[in-house]
């Protein structure tokens, strides 16, 4: 093993150039090999994986990513939504080879960190007014699953025992482990795990390109809010949380809900007496053009769940925050049990919360949110360009979150069948023009770093129409 990572051909001046580049064939066969025999890739069809010529990433900078051949291309989705200042970023790498230094791990059983407890801090100063508790783990779904077992013992300290069940949206994506399948609302991920899974209420999504009610907005008057009202009143006794992405269901195809809606759901929580929890895991961060999606209706949520982009897009990290009020109902002696028996191994990790506070600090620094606005305009203008192309069926965005919906029949909205693979077939197309993006069925996502340049910005909407323009026909 070791003796392989030495062998990784270096730089040119190590021999003559014809020798570097076979060394370098050779080496990229080798862990092509390697990956077909030994990897199991997350949401692949492996059978299907085995005839790829898979990209092999060794580097990265700024908005891109250099394979092993010394290619670079365009990171269009911020490496699957994570990355903020870019790849590379100087003030990020210092923090974390800082804290290497010191030391990389200890746990939050019994003991704390100066990291932790700052970045518990920063995270409550801008986070959405009235959450004031910190637990730390290491993934968007299990600061999901932390949510929705919070929730539910919270109502059971509260004396409502009969508050045990979950609302949430058709269409959402909360994450893979159990818990956070249950509350999903996409069917092909979850069908052949039905069995495993708690019953929870799912209401509409405010999917108004394909609106269940074949309503228009806003003359229909919130038909899905109204639908979710229903959904309440006649089991708000049982329910002890509704969970929903706020403004953008992402895994869905970046689908985006209406002004309003946001704060449509968060005065029915109130009303119905349902904790409301916010799965901010990709709509934090900056994404959506302020801090979190939440503050664009000022909807203050009882829990919110972050993770993807909190540590830069470094490493593994996760925050979930609660409202004192739920967090009180907690406190007691221990013979009381009313501890949150819950917890990581790698909780609050040193290094990933080094990453954290240097990637707080730059927005700060940067003032990274105050700049997002330009960029946002530049990509809806560049984007407008392709909205009469005639298989471009809607364009979805908010902030730097876009969904362009492909469809087989742009008057009908038709979809294209699975079969087809349009999105896989956009996105590899794009790849060989230097971009990587990633579909969600006939969706072409696109998520770029938020540090990203006007030129990069304008490169991205190209490439991608360039991409749609040859694979769907113009
Ligand atoms: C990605 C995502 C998750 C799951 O996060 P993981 O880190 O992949 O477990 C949960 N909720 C939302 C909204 C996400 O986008």
């Amino acid at each position: 093993m070791v003796s392989l990572i030495k062998r990784i051909p270096r730089s040119p001046a190590q021999g003559l150039f014809i020798n570097y580049l076979m060394e370098i064939k050779a080496f990229k066969k080798r862990i092509e090999n390697l990956d077909r025999k030994y990897l199991w890739h997350p949401f692949t069809q492996m059978q299907e994986w085995a005839d790829e010529n898979p990209v092999i990433i060794t580097g990265g900078r700024g908005s891109f990513l250099k394979d092993i051949s010394g290619k670079w291309y365009l990171d269009g989705v911020s490496s699957i939504w994570v990355t903020v200042h870019g790849h590379g970023k100087k003030e990020i790498d210092n923090a974390i080879k800082d804290q290497i230094g010191k030391i990389s791990h200890s746990t939050l059983l019994g003991l704390t960190h100066p990291l932790a407890a700052v970045l518990a801090e920063m995270l409550v100063e801008i986070t959405p007014k009235g959450l004031s508790r910190v637990f730390y783990s290491d993934n968007g779904s299990t600061a999901v699953e932390i949510g929705l077992k919070m929730a539910f013992q919270y109502w059971q300290h509260k004396g409502k025992k009969q508050k045990t069940k979950f609302l949430s949206l058709r269409n959402a994506y909360h994450g893979d482990t159990i818990g956070a399948v249950s509350v999903g609302g996409i069917d092909i991920f979850q069908k052949i795990f039905a069995p495993m899974l708690f019953k929870s209420f799912h209401a509409p999504s405010p999917y108004c390109y394909r609106c269940e009610f074949h309503r228009k907005y806003p003359s229909c008057d919130f038909l899905c809010l109204m639908k979710m009202e229903d959904i309440l009143k006649k089991h708000g006794e049982k329910i002890a949380g509704l969970i929903i992405e706020p403004l953008v269901q992402g895994a869905a195809g970046m689908i985006t809900s209406p002004p309003g809606y946001l704060k449509g759901v968060s005065r029915l929580c109130r009303k119905y007496n349902v904790l409301m929890i916010a799965d901010e895991v990709a709509t934090g961060f900056g994404r959506t053009g302020k801090m979190f999606a939440c503050e664009h209706e000022n909807v203050s949520p009882d829990i919110l769940c972050l993770a993807k982009g909190v540590t830069g897009g470094y490493l593994p990290l996760a925050a979930t925050l609660a409202t004192d009020k739920i967090f009180r109902t907690f406190l007691g002696k221990y013979k009381d049990l009313k501890t949150f028996f819950h917890g990581h191994t790698y909780t609050g990790n040193q290094l990933a919360c080094a990453a954290a506070v240097a990637n707080l600090d730059l927005f700060r620094k940067e003032k990274t949110i105050g700049k997002m606005q330009k960029k946002i305009e530049i990509l809806k203008r560049e984007l407008d360009k392709t909205a009469d192309f005639p298989h471009v069926g809607d364009i979805r965005q908010r902030g730097l979150m876009v969904g362009i919906e492909l469809v087989k029949d742009k008057k009908t909205g038709e979809p294209y069948a699975i079969k087809e693979k349009i999105g896989s077939n956009v996105c590899h197309k794009a790849r060989e023009k230097g971009l990587i993006i990633r579909p969600l069925g006939n969706v072409i996502v696109m998520m770029p770093p938020l540090s990203i340049s006007f030129e990069e910005l304008k490169c991205l909407a190209g490439i991608t129409a360039g991409a749609i323009g040859e694979v769907t026909g113009l």
